[in-house]
């Protein structure tokens, strides 16, 4: 049986919870979250061997939990082996950034030959830098932080004093129906602003209660993601680190896609890669 840890986001008004299950050959995290007030829910990542399916299976049932979506952080076959199935499983759907497609699709990209397996996963939904995905009362942005591969994507999850389903007739869907929309506003330096920029504001302007970073393979604890797979780019990662990762709030908490949690501040401080 897979051991699960039980994180609770926020310590003064509990709302996402999140659930890892890492008991397969690779080490990697599966995250399962769920907005407590609705028990909706989402799996980040999906590389698991049986005992772990079993494992989300029984917790989704237990808890009555509607998963919305299978949100991949990448498409290393460590993390995709049992999207297909989980994906039956829960009849939710697999969602990428729409430069991860190829790598998702192709057994030699994705590494899945190494383990002499041909496994490939075609998303059935594609993101994009600064999307945001609903579920329940939770919202998580996408940031594009390709380098370990092209269409690498960390979540992040920052909770604020304005439930986001107030900003609901301004473009963001409707708190309960899980979905995507994109950010208007996320380069609002280089563009003018659009009405939908006051539901951005409400939502993510504010300073956060607490932030969490599932940041798959491209930042873990004391370490960086590897960059001499096909189509990775070192500099690149290095480049997308600085920019989108190391600029979040230092208590920013980040789970990774494979080993412990830790923080953004925690890693600026004894990051050695990130010196
Ligand atoms: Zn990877
Ligand atoms: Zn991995």
């Amino acid at each position: 049986m897979s051991e699960i840890k039980d994180t609770c986001c926020a310590e003064r008004e509990p709302k996402m919870k999140i659930h890892t299950f890492n008991k397969n050959s690779m080490g990697q995290n599966i995250y399962l979250c769920h907005c407590e007030e609705t028990n909706e829910g989402i799996l980040i990542d999906a590389g698991c061997n049986t005992a772990d399916e079993n494992a989300i299976m029984a917790l989704i049932h237990e808890n009555s939990i509607i998963i919305k979506a299978i949100l991949l952080t990448h498409g290393h076959y460590d993390h995709i082996t049992a999207a297909a199935r989980l994906k039956s499983l829960t009849n939710a759907e697999i969602y990428s950034h729409v430069s991860e497609k190829q790598l998702l699709e192709n057994p030699e990209l994705n590494l899945s030959c190494l383990i002499r397996r041909e496994i490939s996963v075609t998303p059935d939904k594609l993101l994009n830098d600064g999307d945001v995905f609903h579920f329940g009362n939770i919202s998580l942005k996408v940031l594009h932080t390709p380098g370990h591969t092209p269409g690498g994507v960390c979540y992040y999850y920052k909770k604020t004093a304005v439930p986001l389903s107030e900003g609901s007739e301004s473009g963001i869907q409707s708190c309960c129906s899980g979905g995507v929309y994109t950010d208007e506003v996320g380069d609002a330096k280089h563009r003018a602003p659009r009405p939908v920029s006051v539901a951005y504001e409400r939502a993510w302007g504010r300073a956060p209660l607490d932030s969490s970073l599932f940041s798959g393979d491209t930042l873990f604890k004391g370490s960086i993601g590897r960059t001499d797979f096909p189509l990775s780019d070192h500099d690149k990662m290095m480049r997308n680190i600085s920019a989108k990762l190391l600029t979040l709030p230092d208590e920013t908490v980040v789970y990774p896609g494979h080993g412990d949690s830790t923080s953004i501040g925690r890693e600026k401080k004894s990051n050695p890669f990130l010196r």
